[in-house]
């Protein structure tokens, strides 16, 4: 039988992206579109846990959720389908998830949920959303054949950005860091009191080739693969003595102090 694929967003189920890689998805196996039913970019990977989901069927193979991307996987892959799927995909989102930004994206965070429940999953996203969605969305029917017949290795998800122009290639890159240089925009309202803005300008970024950003600002799709384990195994050989030192210290608790 057709694999089921689950493809599911964090711009909303209206989003044109979506819509957009569902149709370039069609033919690879049984889509079900799962997706948020309001936009829910930047939230993260955050789950809803206090108040109940509700998935409304609002069409063949389609649902939306009033609750994160995050939600909408879990839902998809823990029991709102028939079989659980094949393969996640999260997009296309409008607008670029770059470097040490991936962590705030819904988009990104999909496929994490994706990839912790054991689904090959993969983000995709546009740098400039006005452009369309065509060239992406091909890219991504491309990349998820490939993971239909290859799999991914264990916790590892992908993350793949579309140039504003039509890309001239595609390359493997790694995440970009970027260069603080902003601060908060502090401002007063007209009842005086102090608010403030994050993310004012334009992210900067270190220029290093290899990486994402550079992929994209040369005009190429990048495809950078994440693995989800933040463990530093060369930190805990660093900190090999930490333990000792710090459970002495603990021990030799100041004796009548109350606590
Ligand atoms: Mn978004």
């Amino acid at each position: 039988m057709a694999p089921v694929v689950l493809v599911t967003n964090d711009d909303g189920i209206h989003a044109a992206g979506l819509s957009a890689l569902a149709d370039a998805l069609g033919d690879l196996g049984e889509v079900f579109v799962i997706a948020p039913d309001r936009e829910q970019s930047a939230v993260g990977h955050a789950l809803t846990l206090h108040r109940p989901l509700r998935a409304e069927r609002i069409g063949e193979r389609r649902f939306s959720v009033n609750g994160t991307p995050s939600d909408c996987v879990n839902l998809g892959v823990l029991g709102l389908l028939r079989e659980a799927p094949a393969l996640v995909m999260a997009g296309i989102n409008q607008g670029a998830n770059l470097g040490d930004d991936v962590t705030y994206s819904g988009t990104v965070s999909a496929a994490m949920e994706g990839t912790l429940l054991g689904v090959p999953s993969v983000a995709v996203s546009v740098e400039n959303p006005d452009a369309g969605y065509a060239e992406a969305a091909r890219i991504a029917r491309l990349i998820a054949t490939r993971v239909l017949v290859e799999g991914l290795p264990p916790r590892t998800l992908l993350n793949v950005n579309v140039p504003a122009a039509t890309p001239k290639g595609i390359r493997l890159t790694q995440l970009g860091h970027r260069v603080y240089k902003e601060k908060i925009v502090e401002q007063t309202d007209p009842r005086g009191r102090t608010h403030y803005w994050i993310g004012g300008g334009p992210p900067q970024w270190d220029r290093s080739e290899d990486t994402d950003m550079a992929a994209l600002h040369d005009g190429y799709a990048s495809i950078t693969p994440l693995l989800l384990d933040l463990t530093h195994f060369g930190a805990l050989a660093r900190m090999a003595d930490w333990p000792r030192a710090l459970t002495a210290q603990y021990k030799a608790r100041p004796r009548g102090r109350k606590r």
